[in-house]
């Protein structure tokens, strides 16, 4: 597969700035589709890619495939373009990058074979745009909507959405500790994939992955003789040291030249370390959090009075801390205030599945929460967290709008049928571009069908029949390899991620198919 990728990547990377680039780009889309094709959906399979540094890559993901490829932007607009729409896909969303590009790269082929016919550019994209209102529509007709409480169809969406970012397929053990996470991450009003923080730690099964309110991160106390829980902790988080002072004088450093200099320095270090611990302890600070070092004397100092503190903690572990307590960073110990502090229920060691983690509970009221995933070996973890991304960003789209469609390519099919029919109301040219869009839109179910083991010419026809016959949620049932009802299969999907994703890549289809246009014509008229 490897050799097939790096076929395309040199027929891409041999464009000359003399290449005929009008017209190319419809060519471009359809490589690119072909490409990620046979990654979609549960079954579809890994890709082995090899880099410029001649490293492999292993991936199924829609996104990380473009990421690969090697193709001079500004000579190929349409894969810069097309690499634009996986990128916004996945961040916004996460999930649906290769359905994206499939069926942007879909109607780039449609859209060749109509100009080959002659129906104009701008004719083209005008009937793409109705035809993608009209599958605005559809989706909203084919939608439910998902109560809060309905947990089960939530496990379903999230399962679903993970299912597609590698060869982890869940089977709704991770799936429900993700949506115990955006229950507690739901109370920040909208939820953001910042909120979830995830360590990794290798051995255990699926099943020992928990999931716990507030943070839990990799940091220990500096002391052993500091306390390993503090219950309603006051937390300082500084983003200075606990250690010793260099004496600086207004004439620059300090020069020490004999015993009596260097008593004299000693007790000015001390003096001064021991003021800054002072009022430490005064502001009322029983957990101390610093990005920079803490010094031998002051540990002890610190441990001496029940103070649990951590040394050099990365400074984004500082941030989420602050954040998530309410605390100030504090960049001077010496004027640091008790309400400068932060604040939790619980500060505790703990050991996670043989990891000694740090963790931070701020309670009822926590909008952040953590996940540590178990299961594996580390590459195994690394794929699982690509697959929580996934299924934490169709959590978000739930949330925010709580509506689900069929997936399996269900909603393609009624969507098909549908713009079939309207195409006859719509007059004109746009209407064998309406057509077109239809019949793009089944490259969906087509290749799920075809990912699963399934002859994909009888499965549209048969999800044609069904759909027609009224069966709306009939759909290709990928992990059973069969046709059926793929919502009592619970492949549901979030109606925004694909409402979404079906007008960026009509939009996207549309620049591609105008910038052509306008080359063409600079080119030479020859159209
Ligand atoms: P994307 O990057 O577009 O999310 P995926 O590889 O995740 O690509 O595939 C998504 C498609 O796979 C969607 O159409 C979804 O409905 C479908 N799908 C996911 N799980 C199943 C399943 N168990 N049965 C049938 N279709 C599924
Ligand atoms: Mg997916």
């Amino acid at each position: 597969m490897g050799k097939d990728v790096r076929g395309r990547r040199s027929e891409l990377g041999g464009l000359g700035p003399d290449s005929d680039v009008g017209g190319l780009s419809t060519t471009v889309g359809m490589a690119i589709a072909e490409m990620v094709r046979t990654t979609l959906g549960p079954r579809g399979m890994d890709k082995m890619l090899v880099d410029r540094d001649g490293m492999v890559v292993v991936t199924n993901d829609g996104y990380t495939l473009l990421g690969q490829l090697n193709v001079d932007a500004d000579l190929v607009p349409a894969a810069k373009l097309l690499v634009e729409l996986a990128g916004s896909q996945e961040e916004s969303v996460g999930d649906g990058t290769t359905t994206a590009i499939l069926l942007a790269g879909t109607l780039l082929g449609e859209a060749e074979t109509l100009l080959d016919r002659g129906v104009h550019p701008r004719t083209i994209t005008r009937g793409y745009h109705l035809a993608a209102e009209k599958f605005r529509d559809v989706s909203g007709e084919h939608a439910t909507s998902v109560a809060e409480s309905d947990t089960e169809t939530l496990r379903d969406v999230t399962r679903i959405a993970m299912s597609g970012t590698g060869s982890y397929v869940d089977d709704g053990v991770l799936a429900n500790r993700m949506v115990e996470a955006a229950q507690v991450l739901a109370r920040g009003g909208q939820i953001r994939a910042d909120d979830l923080l995830v360590e990794k730690v290798p051995g255990g099964t699926v099943a020992d992955t928990t999931i716990s309110r507030g943070l839990l991160l990799d940091i220990q106390p500096v002391h052993v003789n500091m306390p390993e829980r503090v219950k309603s902790a006051r937390i300082a988080c500084l983003r200075t040291d606990l250690a010793v002072r260099q004496p600086r004088s207004d004439l620059g450093d300090v020069v020490v030249r004999d015993a009596d200099d260097y008593r004299n320095v000693r007790e000015y270090e001390d003096r001064n370390l021991r003021t800054t611990l002072r009022a430490l302890e005064a502001s009322g600070a029983d957990v101390v959090f610093s990005n920079d070092s803490i010094s031998e004397p002051a540990q002890r100092w610190l441990a001496e009075r029940d103070i649990m503190a951590a040394r050099r903690v990365a400074t984004s572990d500082l941030e989420r801390i602050a954040r998530a307590t309410g605390a100030m960073l504090a960049a001077d110990v010496a004027s640091l205030e008790a309400e400068d502090l932060g604040s939790a229920d619980l500060v505790e060691r703990r050991d996670c599945g043989g990891a000694d983690l740090l963790a931070i509970e701020t309670g009822e009221e926590s909008i952040r929460a953590s996940l540590v995933l178990r299961g594996g070996a580390e590459h195994a973890l690394d794929e699982m967290e690509r697959a929580v991304v996934n299924g934490l960003g169709a959590l978000a789209a739930v949330h925010q709008d709580p509506r689900v469609v069929p997936g399996g390519g269900a909603l393609e099919v009624a969507a098909a049928l549908a713009i079939r029919e309207y195409a006859d109301s719509v007059t004109g040219r746009e209407q064998l571009a309406v057509r077109a869009f239809a019949d793009a839109l089944e490259a969906i179910p087509r290749t799920l069908a075809e990912n699963a083991g399934l002859d994909p010419l009888d499965g549209i026809i048969e999800l044609r029949r069904r759909h027609a016959a009224g069966e709306r949620a009939v759909g290709i049932d990928a992990v059973y390899g069969r046709i059926g009802d793929v919502v009592e299969a619970g492949v549901v999907e979030p109606a925004g991620i694909k409402e979404r994703l079906v007008a960026s890549a009509t939009e996207v289809t549309n620049r591609i198919l105008l910038i052509d246009d306008v080359l063409a014509a600079s080119d030479e008229d020859d159209r």
